[in-house]
């Protein structure tokens, strides 16, 4: 089964390819990336929902590629923020915002909250592998708890990582080991149960 992921993200791209590879999947999946098309379209979020941003990318690139794709969804919501960055947590600081900017802007709007257990904050993903021909085949849906830090710690993972301490731990998500961010994490979470849903398929 050929399976496109739908995202220029590279951290996102290397969480999912090795998730499927630690489940043995590869041998039954080709994944294939933006990297193997020239002109591999950027797509618009516009919706205020996770799951209908997911939709909207998977739908978009399986009928670009002509086969499924996977589209994941996610963001950082913050409590103390209303619920901030959620949807644009990629592109919180502005349109052209990265990674680093972002996280520069997060710690500031948290600056007056100088309490740890006031500074609770969930990842969430939203999942959706679509086929090209039949549409919405599955979808998934990942939730990690935990609390934002006050400086960056860790080189590990991409976007908030380094702000990012999982209930039950005191390191933050980019300092533990990719494999076991990939068994806590919102999108590993999700992964799991998509990699069920293909398991049976496949098998
Ligand atoms: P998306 O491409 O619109 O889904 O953007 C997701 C954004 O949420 C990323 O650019 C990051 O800022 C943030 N994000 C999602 N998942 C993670 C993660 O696993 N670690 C850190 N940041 C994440």
């Amino acid at each position: 089964m050929k399976i496109v992921i739908a995202t220029k993200n590279d951290g996102k791209i290397k969480e999912i390819k090795d998730f499927f590879k630690e489940k043995g999947l590869l041998f039954s999946l080709r994944i294939i990336t933006y990297k193997d098309f020239s002109d591999f379209p950027d797509i618009k979020e516009g919706s205020s929902s996770f799951l209908s941003n997911a939709k909207i990318k998977a739908r978009h690139i399986a009928r670009y590629c002509g086969c499924r794709a996977l589209a994941d969804d996610s963001g950082l919501v913050v409590d103390a923020l209303g619920g901030r960055p959620g949807v644009t947590s990629s592109r919180y600081a502005g349109p052209d915002a990265d990674d680093a900017t972002n996280r520069k802007k997060l710690l500031a709007e948290l600056k007056d909250v100088t309490s740890f257990e006031k500074r609770t904050a969930r990842f969430i993903c939203r999942m959706v592998l679509w086929d090209y021909d039949i549409g919405q085949l599955n979808l998934s849906t990942g939730i990690c708890k935990g609390n934002i830090g006050f400086t960056e710690k860790g080189t590990e993972g991409f976007g908030y990582d380094s702000l990012f301490i999982p209930e039950g731990y005191n390191l933050t998500m980019a300092e533990i080991s990719r494999s076991e961010k990939n068994i806590i994490s919102h999108r590993g979470k999700a992964l799991k149960k998509m990699s069920d849903f293909l398991k049976k398929q496949l098998y």
